[in-house]
């Protein structure tokens, strides 16, 4: 049956049950049942962060410069906190947005601009070389833009290889890409080499630090090895970094920052040819929420450098403890060494797919990676409490699949 609008609004206890008993089948993410998705970091700060969320449910960001200059000055001090801890230079800029596929967005439309901007280029269509393993909202913004994508293949470590990178450049290159880390195998790609080919081919190199931009600078404080992949590398010029992600922020919240003030200005968007006035946005998309600014800010200060230090400590330690207990299983392993909590797991013997298939009737939505086959991991704090139970269902699983003989079952689709 379609559903209509009802005639007279609802009372509350009936929607609020209602929205409930719809989600009742939902995967339980509070339980760590999810590879993907869902953050949290389980602490007073999460409460605060809902709070100014709240308080602020109703404002628009779209309008920070004239109405709402709170909104403006707290999206100015996140940008300013994550430009200190992505260890940006002087003169450095950044922006909120609603997700890092926005960011790459806005970064990919930057590099496209400056490269338009030059003498000559206007009309140059224009091409990104990137590793294999970079997001799909790359390609998402070359489809947006119509801009080619090059996939270049990884090294043998999984990591950028930059002489590949080099041999897939020419002079319609406007971009090069490298992630911090990757999401499918959560290694940090070459950094310093992409930084170094960037500066040397005078190319425009954007991090994709989305899912490592606010872990993997407190992993460093913490002593755990992080190879350089931020704004401190000079060929670095742009950079995404998520706070709905290891920021634990309300979504949707991301940053994107730029080495030099005048690459953030390619970002902007000005009109003034329609009868209302001119219109500016500073990122891609118009209305945003006030509510996720507020809500970052909150959180930020809420964690302070202690509070994002001990999460990282404990995410870091669960990861070693998931690696631990897969290396333990003969016959698995983990593929490339994962740089923070990021991982994919692969098996010779026996099809890991089936596996993920025998979790999933078990009640958990585990991750899954096509090169090799095998399962994937995007581990944070609510995996603390499900790491017996997932492995007393992973190692049930593994048993029943290799009893029935292993085999590869090409049917099972791998979605995200
Ligand atoms: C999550 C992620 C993105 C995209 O971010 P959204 O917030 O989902 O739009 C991009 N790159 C990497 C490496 C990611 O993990």
């Amino acid at each position: 049956m379609m559903t209509t609008l009802p005639d007279a609004g609802l009372p509350r206890e009936d929607i609020l049950g209602a929205l409930r008993a719809m989600s009742a089948d939902d995967f339980s993410w509070q339980d760590g049942r999810l590879s993907a998705y869902a953050f949290a970091c389980g602490q007073e700060a999460e409460r605060i962060a809902r709070d100014a969320f709240f308080q602020h449910f109703s404002v628009n960001a779209l309008g920070a410069r004239r109405a709402f200059p709170g909104l403006r000055r707290m999206e100015a001090e996140v940008v300013s906190i994550g430009l200190q801890l992505l260890r940006a230079p002087a003169g450095a800029a950044g922006f909120m947005t609603t997700g890092g596929t926005e960011s790459i967005l806005a970064a990919v439309r930057a590099s496209r601009n400056a490269a338009r901007a030059r003498p000559g280029r206007a009309r140059h269509r224009g091409n990104i070389v990137a590793p294999a393993t970079a997001h799909p909202a790359f390609t998402k913004a070359a489809d947006l833009m119509d801009l080619e994508l090059r996939r270049v293949p990884v090294g043998g470590d999984y990591r950028s290889d930059a002489s590949a990178m080099a041999a897939a450049m020419d002079g319609d290159t406007i971009l090069l890409v490298g992630s911090a880390p990757c999401f499918p195998y959560g290694v940090i790609d070459r950094i310093d080499e992409l930084s170094e080919l960037a500066l040397a081919r005078d190319a425009w190199l954007h991090v994709d630090a989305c899912v490592g931009g606010y872990i993997a600078p407190f992993a460093r404080m913490l002593g755990h090895p992080v190879p350089d992949f931020d704004l401190a590398l000079p060929g670095v010029r742009s950079l995404s970094a998520d706070l709905h992600k290891f920021g634990y922020c309300p979504k949707p919240a991301s940053t994107v920052f730029y080495r030099r003030a005048e690459d953030a200005r390619h970002q902007a968007f000005e009109y003034d040819d329609w009868p209302s006035g001119r219109y500016v946005t500073d990122t891609v998309v118009g209305t945003r929420p006030g509510a996720a600014v507020a809500a970052a800010w909150a959180m930020l200060h809420a964690m302070g450098r202690e509070g994002y230090l001990d999460s990282t400590r404990r995410v870091l330690d669960l990861a070693a403890r998931y690696r631990q207990r897969y290396a333990a299983c003969p016959g698995l392993r983990i593929v490339g060494q994962p740089h923070l909590s990021l991982m994919a797991v692969a098996a010779d013997d026996v099809d890991l797919h089936r596996v993920g298939e025998c979790l999933k009737a078990r009640g958990w939505l585990p991750g899954m990676i096509r090169e090799p086959r095998g399962l994937h991991h995007m581990l944070s704090l609510l995996h603390e409490a499900a790491i017996e139970p997932y492995f007393r269902d992973f190692d049930a699983c593994l048993r029943a699949v290799r009893d029935a003989g292993g085999a590869a079952d090409a049917r099972i689709e791998v979605l995200y």
